[in-house]
């Protein structure tokens, strides 16, 4: 078994060590925050007195923090204090550049490291059922795999350092819009007097159909599990979702792509959030959608 240090015991760090601690491994971590700590600590992790501490025996080091900065800095004090040889792995949601820096960080100071972005939510990271989105070389894809399979049930070589991150956002970003335009063709098909159901029926077995309809259909009714029934509790929060949009915008301005949709709906999602929504599920953005 291996021993892992977990820095960031957040909402999803926290399940997702409890679930390396299940599988038999020593977890050993660190958060800033006294309630992160508590949480994790009686999901049976060891709660170190800091990260240096944390890192100190580990084989690998899993960081799951808010964003990039926190990333960097993170990397920038624990590389030095590592054993040779520990593989690093974030799972963080953080923005191209700053995934790709800390690969260099890692490698200049002769450590592999791997991007591992995640979805499925706390769910996912409570259930273990997660999906990574990885990226570095072959090798440390490999010895990242059995640790990331204790947390999730698809794990994927997207390519090299930074990959993992890319297609995080480029997925999200489809999300973000295609959410927009599904709430658009109900809003349009309440107007021309159509009920959900019928559009539903119709779109959901034509050209229509997305994963937004489908599975997370934004008026209540259609599909039952979405959060459309739960009077719009996340779910994927709206504050997320704008966070990875913004992301999104960030990788096409510093690789010059045209994101003229994702950026239309970035600026919805900051609307949505600026109206006191930011913790309701995104799929909420129908109701702004339609002034009501
Ligand atoms: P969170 O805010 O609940 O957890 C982040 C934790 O990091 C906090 O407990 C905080 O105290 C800790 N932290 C911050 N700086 C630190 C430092 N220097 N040292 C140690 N700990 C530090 O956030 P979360 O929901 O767990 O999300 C974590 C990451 O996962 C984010 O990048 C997020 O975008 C991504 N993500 C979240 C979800 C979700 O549904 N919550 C889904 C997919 C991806």
């Amino acid at each position: 078994m291996t021993t892992i240090a977990f820095i960031g015991l957040g909402n999803m760090g926290g399940p997702m060590a409890g679930n390396l601690v299940k599988a038999g491994h020593t977890v050993i971590g660190f958060d800033l925050s006294e309630e992160s700590k508590a949480a994790a600590g009686a999901a049976g992790v060891t709660i170190a007195a800091d990260a240096r501490a944390a890192v100190k025996d580990a084989e690998i080091v899993v960081t799951m923090l808010p964003a990039g900065k926190h990333v960097r800095a993170v990397w920038a004090d624990l590389v030095p204090a590592v054993r040779k040889g520990t593989l690093f792995v974030d799972s963080s949601t953080i923005d191209v550049d700053s995934a790709r820096a800390v690969h260099e960080m890692a490698g200049k100071a002769g450590m592999a490291s791997v991007d591992a972005p995640v979805s499925g939510g706390t769910g996912g990271a409570k259930g273990a059922t997660l999906t990574f989105m990885c990226g570095g070389e072959k090798a440390a894809f490999e010895r990242a795999r059995p640790v990331l399979e204790k947390m999730g049930k698809k794990i994927v070589h997207c390519g090299g350092a930074g990959a993992g991150q890319a297609a995080k956002i480029c997925n999200n970003m489809i999300l973000g819009i295609s959410m927009i335009a599904v709430a658009e063709g109900f809003v349009l098909a309440e107007k021309l007097g159509l009920s959900h159901q019928a559009l539903f029926d119709v779109a959901s077995t034509s050209s229509g159909q997305c994963w937004s309809l489908t599975t997370y259909c934004p008026v209540p009714g259609p599909v039952p599990t979405s959060p459309a029934n739960n009077g719009y509790r996340p779910g994927f929060a709206a504050e997320l979702m704008l966070k990875d949009m913004k992301l999104a915008l960030e990788a096409a301005g510093s690789s010059g792509a045209s994101v003229p949709l994702g950026a239309a709906a970035a600026q919805l999602y900051a609307l949505f959030k600026a109206a006191g929504h930011a913790g309701d599920d995104f799929s909420g953005i129908i109701n702004m959608i339609r002034g009501s």
